[in-house]
């Protein structure tokens, strides 16, 4: 197909055909169905490296429990930490948590105008600042995340390496195409487009609204991804029961450590505790992927009076047992959660099991 030019006409087809098609196919996600600059603050921090589809049943959980900046400021961090897990980043939720009570304290309760502004805020980078503002308050400022910065390489003609386009020049670009009187929806249009049409692989060239602009038309190069590292490891489910009333023995992660500090996770289990335990089977296979790490992790159960006998056991890390029903108050690792919803110890959120929720790579059973 011949190119069409991104002269100033042909920015301004590009605006109509992109807006077009975002008003025909955008997704129907309940941070858009609001302006309200706090709901879409949230959104746009739980988006960050997170899937939508993950996030729509987190969100929805978050703004019902908090919704406004006031009661978020008035949270423990640690309410705030439990309603993020199975999001991963938790320092996100921390920064969230802070930036609120800051605004309370500096800014009488309000997220700040502009995008320049809101950079200040703890945690609020350039992209989470152009969302904001151009979404809540219509600055004409351009967002570029990963699906736009994808989009933009691919119409432009640029890959990895020296060929690529600098940070620089694909904002300059951004800007330029930009539609100035509706600068949140094409922005999220953008985003739109990278998430669901021009995908990382195998990029969906013929439902492409801007094709005839794109150089690409497919996947451009890119630097290879760094290899995955392959880790065992073995954690220990031990419940107690009285009637319906469930416990499982949990275990808080240290206030210093470098990962998911005071956060809750069943016990680990060791090479030697398994040989003592005298188990065999696991009850629960799974991978969990943490950046570049696939996690192969086994649940073995184990009553009581045997895991009291085992090493892992006496070791000085907090450990509590936490009925059942409180779980979903505590602060849980990504994986504890994900163990504890397959083996049936924690809900579900409603979206997930409705089938709603996208599986992910790191969800799938060994
Ligand atoms: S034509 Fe293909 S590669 Fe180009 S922007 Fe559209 S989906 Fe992406």
């Amino acid at each position: 197909m011949e190119n069409a030019v991104l002269t100033e006409q042909g920015r301004e087809t590009f605006r109509v055909l992109l807006l077009s098609w975002y008003q025909l196919n955008a997704r129907d996600l309940p941070w858009r169905r609001t302006r309200d600059p706090y709901r879409i603050w949230v959104s746009e921090v739980m988006l960050q490296q997170t899937r939508a589809a993950a996030v729509v049943a987190r969100y929805t959980q978050f703004i019902e429990r908090f919704p406004s900046i006031v009661a978020l400021a008035l949270a423990r961090e640690e309410e705030v930490v439990a309603l993020w897990s199975g999001l991963g980043y938790y320092r996100r939720a921390r920064m969230l948590h802070s930036a609120a009570q800051l605004l309370m304290k500096e800014h009488g309760g309000s997220l700040p105008k502009s995008s320049l502004e809101l950079r200040r805020l703890p945690g609020v980078g350039d992209y989470t600042a152009a969302a904001i503002a151009s979404i809540a308050r219509g600055e004409a400022v351009a967002v570029i995340d990963g699906n736009v910065e994808r989009v933009l390489m691919r119409v432009l003609g640029k890959g990895a390496g020296s060929r690529g386009a600098s940070a620089a020049r694909l904002k300059e670009v951004a800007s330029w195409l930009l539609a100035p009187k509706a600068p949140g929806t094409f922005n999220q249009a953008m985003m739109e487009l990278g998430a669901t049409v021009c995908l990382p692989h195998g990029p969906l060239c013929g439902s492409c609204p801007v094709r005839e602009f794109c150089r690409t038309q497919g996947e451009h190069p890119v630097r290879p991804r760094k290899q995955m590292i392959s880790v065992k490891s073995h954690y220990a489910l031990v419940k107690k029961a009285a009637g319906r009333h469930v416990e499982v023995l949990l275990v808080q992660r240290p206030p210093n450590a470098s990962q998911m500090p005071g956060m809750w996770e069943l016990p680990t289990l060791g090479d030697h505790d398994l040989i003592e335990s005298k188990v065999s089977e696991p009850a629960l296979r799974i991978r969990h992927s943490i950046t570049n790490k696939n996690f192969y992790v086994q649940v073995f159960p184990l009553e009581v009076e045997t895991f009291s006998r085992l090493a892992s056991a006496s070791d000085s890390e907090k450990q509590d047992w936490v009925a059942a029903s409180n779980l979903p108050e505590i602060p849980l690792t990504g994986l504890a959660r994900k163990i504890l919803m397959r083996l049936d110890v924690l809900a579900k959120p409603r979206q997930v099991r409705q089938g709603k929720a996208l599986p992910g790579a790191d969800d799938e059973f060994l």
